[in-house]
């Protein structure tokens, strides 16, 4: 029978057993515990919690715990970037550059080695889009590539983003395929990073970097039969320290950026430390280290590459100038000037080898989208190679010739071998990283880190979508593997999971999530996110019904995404969901590897409504106004609130039945101020409270914190109830007014004043049994705090929502802080940033130098502490975050600015969408007074890292009106609970280009936290066990499995499945996994 036959008849077939179940239904004797109001009631409904919540015993031996280690005195040799800014001269000199001191070299004594590096840089979108670079400059690039490599058998060059070759590749007969794999084996032409995009430092999630680079290195790997094993990162406004992580991980050895604060580089050549050992924060074993060299002039173009000098470089340019305006500057070599321009050359190669520790140098040659005409290529060749001759033929003590990264890193690698006599590395040891950046006159790249919010946030949605899809549908493949059936949607949802992956990729582009791109460009990429969130969700509603139909039903697909877009630059939106009598199915997939229990919202049609979970029990709710306007309540949509239980990526169902009166509704209150008074609509029973005027402090509570607002419905105070203290806090809205920011550079004109002073917002209170949320209402800015009754992880924080409009010409050149002041005595200005979501690093913040110079990027979380308390400001988005005061943290919202800051867009952005944002607040209390020792080094607490978690993994929910029984009620894959401290990063098929499946690769990090807070409300084992695959994975039937390095492009051994995984904390493992 055909699946739509079957719905059709039981959609006809009569619900008894509701009736049944709702004469059976009694809530039994009423026990009244102490407590909020709102949770005896909720334990007179006997809402059992089936989770321990009793408080840590600080068991610091726990070895995932942060030891207590003073990091200086295990790292005395170590250069911490925290500590250069106060050994660095901040002073611009002439060209309003920072000064870059050459030692002085009069004689070479020992050998030089060159290495001349032919590249192009091509973004993937900027000033065009990708598709017209691609039609305009990268196919030519490509095309000459192959051609002129085979014809200058002794030239090479570096290629990084994997997106182009896929591109070109397409294009190509097999004989051109052919060659391009003999280049790479040749040595002449080297895919260095390889990741999908060069992608951006600051913005970025690190599970998505790591899909965009899986993605770019299983294509070169397929397509070209190479492995990348340097990262070249030439572009990106700013160097992180986790990607050398990451490329460490994924196999890569050596990595070169570029944009590094230009008199950090300064202080950096002064201690020959511009090559080192870049080891991550944890590590003191050196396990970490990958070998990085930074470019040491301001621009990769070849114009500041051959040495300082400029205008000398510039001569050995031999390409067109970018504008009519310009007059090439490239100078033939002939017979009657080789001598002179040979040493000019030598002697800047000399100046620039002074920097460095050996006498290797890297020499850069090419800039943006150079080599795409075959002119070029000839005139870059035969100049060169004069020279090279030249020098060569001299008694110089200089060698020099083209070559790739493996040549460069090879050479300098043997030179450090043989001074050393291999008895140890001497590069230096590197911790920390490169923001901010700045590249001349005391400007700043901190804009970018906020700069068009609004497609920032949507990534991050794709994101979880990505990841939820991916879980599904790996989840779905296995199982209709074990059925012996096929997956017959299997090459329908890898054909739109590889679309999204890949357009979610190209976004990581450093021009693209830094939204420092075109107008129009921008447009070009927000349809492709908007084509992307569309996939991922249909992939999620494809995959879930499979598994819900035991892998029997996929057509037609009837669940439908509760969250929809309309276009590309509008907030998410929420389908209002029709309740029937036959009832209307709620499906929630967690796609957290851990269990979870949280307060649900959901908007509904109707308040007569009955909720039953899988087991036919039913959930009491809240029932929320939804406002049409500040004062007209909604007549046919009401907001829903009810508890969600539901194990590790688990599916669970709840069903929604219309009935003439609803028995487990729970109407909420609503407190209005400063409104016209707000009237129930027909039958509605809100209890409903007006004030004209704000006469006393507002406030909202759980059983974890009482919140207090201000007159201007602001955060005041905190009473954290679990430990009586009240926290002393302010939260406001302000603004910079901009005197010299663009699309990059923030360069306020000075502090940030309020912009709440003068206006009366409309406030609304609501307070019910499972949630209490203030919503405040001002012109172009919406603002509400959400506290939810319940004792996991969720009630620990203030739920903060943000819905700022900047569109109306009086926000020109204003840039929207949210500052929140607290009473942490972080007096000395230190804080704690996260960077890329992977781990938190220590800032700190200099009083005495301007405000846009103390911005750093923030990606999920900011922390402040002192030796007694900690508050941390999670985030479900990228921003630009400061503590510019004692007690306060700022993260910038969302900025117009009207004129361009000179780093080529050549225009301000003022293209501003009305943006969300979301963040949860959190204060904590040591359970014992611990100095901060040091400031390079912390780690979140277990709540802290578990509320991080489901802020970012959020649960997903589908829902259909159509009536079927052949849904399973729930799958719950897993049995076992795994620590609260080991995550699933990624869970998901791997296709070749032609789709077939390829294996299923799975990430696990185990996180490293501070033991010195408490663990109430956690659900998951806090026991330091190790899990197993099988503990993670039980109802995958595995054929084998091998670790891997990241991206699955290097093997390791076989794992067992029942095998402990011993993870070291902060750590990953990547496995590749056989479920054919
Ligand atoms: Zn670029």
């Amino acid at each position: 029978m055909k699946f739509q036959q079957r719905l059709m008849m039981l959609s006809s077939a009569a619900s008894l057993t509701l009736v049944f179940l709702l004469l059976l239904y009694s809530p039994g004797v009423m026990h009244v515990p102490r407590g909020h109001p709102a949770t005896r009631h909720r334990r007179a409904l006997s809402i059992d919690y089936d989770f321990d919540s009793n408080q840590w015993t600080p068991a610091l031996q726990n070895p995932q715990c942060m030891e207590n280690v003073d990091v200086k005195q295990l790292d005395t040799s170590t250069i911490f970037t925290q500590n250069l800014p106060e050994q660095t001269n901040y002073k611009i000199y002439k060209n309003n550059q920072y000064k870059l001191q050459h030692p002085n070299i009069k004689g070479v004594a020992e050998k030089i080695n060159v290495i001349i590096l032919p590249h192009s840089h091509v973004d993937a979108g900027w000033l065009q889009t990708i598709e017209e670079y691609y039609v305009n400059h990268v196919k030519g690039i490509l095309n000459n590539m192959v051609k002129k490599l085979n014809t200058y058998k002794d030239m090479t060059f570096v290629w990084a983003e994997t997106v182009f070759l896929s591109m070109w590749w397409n294009e190509l007969d097999d004989d051109v395929k052919h060659q391009v794999r003999r280049l790479i084996q040749r040595g002449q032409l080297e895919i260095a990073l390889g990741g999908w995009v060069m992608s951006d430092e600051a913005s970025t999630h690190y599970p998505s970097v790591i899909d965009q680079l899986m993605e770019g290195h299983q294509w070169v790997s397929e397509n070209l039969h190479t492995k990348p094993v340097n990262s070249w990162a030439i572009d990106p406004f700013g160097h992180s320290g986790t990607m050398p992580y990451l490329w460490k991980q994924a196999g890569m050895e050596n990595m070169v950026i570029q944009r590094v604060h230009q008199a950090i580089k300064a202080t950096l050549a002064s201690q020959k430390a511009l090559e080192f050992n870049w080891r991550q924060n944890w590590d003191f074993s050196g396990s970490s280290d990958i070998l990085c060299h930074i470019m040491p002039y301001v621009y990769y173009g070849m114009q500041y590459t051959c040495g300082p000098d400029k205008q000398i470089c510039a001569m050995y340019d031999y390409g067109k100038p970018k504008s009519l305006k310009e007059q090439p500057t490239g100078r033939e070599i002939t017979k009657q000037n080789i001598a002179t321009q040979a040493k000019y050359l030598y002697e800047q190669y000399k100046m620039k080898a002074g920097l460095y520790k050996y006498n290797t140098v890297l020499v850069p040659v090419g800039d943006d989208f150079r080599f795409d005409t075959s002119l070029e290529w000839d005139t870059h060749y035969h100049n060169y190679k004069k020279v090279m001759d030249y020098i060569n033929n001299q008694n110089w003590n200089m060698s020099i010739q083209f070559g790739t990264l493996k040549d460069y890193f090879r050479l300098l690698r043997d030179e450090e071998f043989r001074k050393s006599k291999g008895i140890y590395d001497s590069f230096p040891v590197l911790k920390g990283d490169f923001f901010p950046y700045s590249d001349q006159n005391s400007e700043y790249w901190t804009g970018y880190f906020s700069t068009r919010p609004f497609h920032k946030q949507l990534s991050r949605d794709i994101e979880d979508n990505l990841r939820a899809a991916d879980i599904l549908s790996t989840l779905a493949y296995s199982q209709c593997k074990k059925y012996g059936i096929d997956f017959e949607r299997h090459h329908d949802v890898a054909s739109q999971l590889q679309e999204v992956r890949r357009n979610l990729g190209l976004f990581l582009h450093h021009d693209a999530i830094t939204g420092t791109a075109k107008p129009h460009v921008v447009e070009d990429y927000e349809n492709k996110l908007l084509k992307a969130f569309n996939l991922s969700q249909n992939v999620i509603s494809i995959t879930a019904q499979n598994l819900l139909t035991d892998c029997e039903h996929d057509d037609p697909v009837i669940l439908s995404p509760e969250k929809f877009r309309t276009d590309a630059h509008s907030p998410l939106r929420r389908y209002t969901v029709t309740v029937t009598k036959r009832g209307t199915k709620l499906i929630y997939f967690n796609p957290l590897a851990q269990e979870r229990t949280e307060m649900v919202t959901l908007i509904v049609d109707s308040f007569n409504i009955e909720i039953k979970n899988s087991q036919h029990i039913y959930i009491p709710f809240q029932i929320n106004p939804v406002f049409t306007s500040t004062t007209n309540i909604h007549q046919t949509q009401f907001e829903i609130v009810f508890q969600l239980e539901i194990p590790a990526f688990g599916l669970e169902t709840y069903t929604l039945y219309k009935v003439d009166r609803n028995v487990y509704g729970y109407w909420s209150t609503v407190e209005t101020f400063n409104l016209e008074p707000v009237q129930n609509q027909e039958n509605m029973k809100f209890k409903l409270k007006n004030y004209r005027k704000v006469h006393k402090n507002s406030y909202i509570e759980n059983e974890f914190i009482k919140a207090n607002f201000d007159r201007k419905g602001m955060l005041n105070k905190v009473y954290d109830k679990t430990v009586g203290i009240y926290n002393e806090v302010e939260l406001d809205f302000m603004s910079y007014s901009s005197e010299g920011s663009g699309a990059y550079i923030f360069y306020p004109s000075g502090e940030a004043v309020g912009i709440l002073e003068e206006i009366v917002p409309n406030i609304r209170v609501i307070k019910g049994l499972f949630m209490e949320q203030i919503q405040v209402v001002y012109k172009n800015l919406y603002h509400s705090i959400t506290v939810f009754d319940t004792p996991s992880t969720q009630g620990q924080g203030l739920h903060v929502e943000n819905k700022i409009d900047m569109r109306s010409k009086v926000m020109s050149d204003n840039e929207v802080i949210m500052r929140i002041n607290s009473d942490v005595k972080n007096s000395d200005g230190s804080f704690y940033t996260d960077q890329n979501g992977y781990q938190l690093i220590g800032r700190k913040t200099n009083f005495n130098r301007r405000i846009e110079t103390n911005y750093y990027p923030i990606t999920t979380m900011v922390v402040l502490e002192d030796s007694v308390k900690r508050v941390t400001l999670h985030s479900k988005q990228s921003h630009g975050a400061a503590s510019l005061h004692q007690g306060s943290i700022e993260v910038m919202l969302d900025r117009k600015v009207l004129s361009d800051d000179n780093r080529g867009l050549g225009e301000g952005v003022f293209d501003n969408r009305p943006t969300i944002s979301n963040f949860i607040l959190q204060f904590e209390h040591k359970s014992s007074a611990v100095p901060v020792n040091n400031y390079h080094i912390a780690f979140p607490s277990l709540v802290s890292s578990v509320i991080n978690e489901c802020l970012q993994q959020p649960v997903q929910t589908l829902f259909t009106t159509v009536r079927n029984d052949v849904f399973l009620p729930k799958i719950h894959p897993k049995s076992q609970s795994i620590p609260c401290d080991v995550s699933v990063v990624s869970l998901k098929n791997l296709v070749t280009s032609d789709l077939v499946y390829s294996g299923s690769s799975l990430i696990i990090h185990r996180k490293k936290f501070d033991c010195n807070f408490p663990t109430a409300g956690l659900q998951c084992s806090i026991t330091s066990t190790n899990p197993t695959l099988s503990s993670l994975l039980p109802n995958i039937s595995i054929s084998s499995v091998r670790e891997t390095t990241l991206t699955h492009l290097h093997r390791k051994s076989n794992v067992l499945l029942e095998k402990e995984l011993a993870i070291p904390t902060m750590e990953m493992m990547s496995f590749l996994l056989d479920l054919s």
